[in-house]
C-alpha cells in the first residue's frame, strides 16, 4: 500500500495543533458577522457581545469546576503560563520567598519564564524526571523549602504524553501552603479535570489543542490569588489582561471545550485502542523503544526512539508517504539540539536524535494506523540501510544502546 491508496493525508501531529471542529467554527461565525460589537461599548451591539462573553466565562468555568471570576482569557497557553508564574513570583517576592520548584521537562513557555526569573534573583529547582516520564508528589514534598513560593508541574507532557500525579502534588502543596500551577495544555479536553478536586491553584489551557481556534487560551487562578498583568491598557479581564476581547475565538474555544469534555470517555476509549495498536506495531521494529510510561500517558500519544537514525530524515520521508508526524516539540524541530524532554528521561544524545512523536485524533482509523506502522517500518529500514552508524552497530564496531 502506498500514499495514493489512502488518498488523503494522515495527520498524526495533534499535540502540535488540531483541526478546528465544525462545532467550534459554527460557534465563531455569528461573532464575526452579526454580533461584532466591542463588549466595552454601551450600545446594544456592544452589550450583546458582553453578554456572550459572560456566558462563555461561565461555561468554561463549569467545564473546569471553578467559578467564572476565576477565569482570565489569554492569547493562549504560553501567555497563561507566563502570567501564572510571574504572578506567583511577584506574590512570593513580597514575602521574601524567591524559590520555585518545577521539572526538567516542562514546555518552553514555562522553562524560559523560569530562566528569566532566575536572572532576577529567583532560585529554581528543576525536579529530575524518572525514566518512565513521571515525577512524584514525594519528590515535590522533599524539594519544598520555607522560601518556596510556587510549584509548577505540567499535567501531561507534550512530547511523551506522560500524565503526572497532579492531585497528589496539589495536596502536598496545599499542606505546605505553597501555590501550585499546572500547564494543562495537553490535558484539557482529553482527560477529566476538576481544579477543586485536584488541588490546583492555577491552570493554563489552550484552545487549539482541543479542536478550538489558535491564539486563545485561559488562565484559571483560584479566588484570592492576585494576578500581575503582562499587558497594560484597558480594564478588560478585571484589569488583569488589557486588550479588546477576542470574542469569536472565545466562543469557538468555549464550544470546543464543551464538546471535548462531553466526549472525553468515548474519545479516550477510541484513542487509546488506536494508540496501543500503534505502540504494539512499532515495538516490533528492532532496537526501538517507547518513550514514557505505557499506561500513564495521554490516550492519543505515541513516542518512540529508533537507534541508528536521524529523526529529521524520518519525518521528511514519512511526509512523502502522506504522514504528518513530529520528532517531539514543535518549538525545537529545526534545531540540531535533541529534545530536552528525552534528555530529561535519560535518553543519550544519539538515541534522542532518532525520535518520533505520533499524536492521534478522534478521526483516526485502524486502517491509518496499519498504514502508518508499515510506513515507519519501511522508512526506518531504509534509513538504517544508508546509515554508517547503523553499519558500525551491526558489525559490532559500536555497541547497541537499545537492546
Ligand atoms: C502547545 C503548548 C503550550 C503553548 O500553547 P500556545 O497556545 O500554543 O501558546 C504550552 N504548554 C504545552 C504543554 C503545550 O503543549
Amino acid at each position: 500500500m502506498n500514499c495514493s491508496d489512502v488518498c488523503r493525508r494522515i495527520y498524526l501531529d495533534n499535540a502540535a495543533t488540531t483541526k478546528m471542529s465544525k462545532t467550534a467554527i459554527d460557534a465563531m461565525l455569528p461573532y464575526m458577522d452579526g454580533v461584532y460589537g466591542n463588549p466595552s461599548s454601551l450600545h446594544s451591539e456592544g452589550q450583546r457581545a458582553a453578554e456572550a462573553l459572560v456566558g462563555a466565562r461561565e461555561r468554561i468555568a463549569a467545564c473546569l469546576g471553578c467559578t467564572a471570576r476565576e477565569i482570565t482569557f489569554t492569547s493562549g497557553g504560553s501567555e497563561a503560563d507566563n502570567q501564572a508564574i510571574i504572578s506567583a513570583a511577584k506574590l512570593g517576592e513580597k514575602k521574601g520567598k524567591k524559590h520555585i520548584i518545577s521539572t526538567a521537562f516542562e514546555h518552553h513557555a514555562v522553562i524560559h519564564t523560569l530562566e528569566k526569573l532566575k536572572k532576577e534573583g529567583f532560585e529554581i529547582t528543576l525536579l529530575d524526571v524518572h525514566e518512565n516520564g513521571l515525577v512524584s508528589a514525594e519528590q515535590v514534598k522533599a524539594a519544598i523549602r520555607p522560601d518556596t513560593c510556587l510549584v509548577t508541574v505540567m499535567y501531561a507532557n507534550n512530547e511523551i504524553g506522560t500524565v503526572q500525579p497532579i492531585k497528589e502534588i496539589g495536596a502536598v502543596c496545599r499542606e505546605k501552603g505553597v501555590l501550585f500551577h499546572t500547564d494543562a495544555v495537553q490535558a484539557v479536553g482529553h482527560i477529566h479535570i476538576n481544579v477543586g478536586e485536584q488541588n490546583i491553584d492555577m491552570l493554563s489551557l489552550s484552545a487549539h489543542k482541543f479542536h478550538g481556534p489558535k491564539g486563545i487560551g485561559v488562565l484559571y487562578a483560584k479566588k484570592g490569588i492576585l494576578l500581575s498583568n503582562l499587558i497594560e491598557g484597558g480594564a478588560q479581564e478585571r484589569g488583569k489582561r488589557a486588550g479588546t476581547e477576542n470574542i469569536p475565538a472565545i466562543m469557538g474555544m468555549t464550544a470546543a471545550l464543551e464538546e471535548a469534555c462531553a466526549n472525553i470517555d468515548k474519545n479516550a476509549a477510541k484513542l487509546s485502542a488506536l494508540r496501543d495498536k500503534l505502540i504494539a506495531g512499532l515495538s516490533k521494529i528492532p532496537h526501538s523503544i517507547l518513550n514514557g510510561d505505557a499506561e500513564k500517558r495521554l490516550p492519543g500519544n505515541v513516542n518512540f526512539c529508533f537507534e541508528g537514525i536521524e529523526g529529521e530524515s524520518l519525518l521528511l520521508l514519512l511526509d512523502d508517504k502522506g504522514i504528518c508526524a513530529s520528532s517531539g516539540s514543535a518549538c525545537t524541530s529545526g534545531s540540531l539540539d535533541p529534545s530536552h524532554v528525552l534528555l530529561a528521561i535519560g535518553r543519550v544524545h544519539d538515541i534522542a536524535h532518532g525520535s518520533l512523536r505520533l499524536s492521534l485524533s478522534e478521526e483516526g482509523t485502524e486502517e491509518e494506523i496499519e498504514y502508518t506502522i508499515n510506513a515507519v517500518k519501511e522508512v526506518v529500514e531504509y534509513l538504517r540501510g544508508i546509515s554508517p552508524i547503523w553499519r558500525d552497530l551491526v558489525n559490532g564496531k559500536k555497541e547497541f544502546i537499545i537492546k
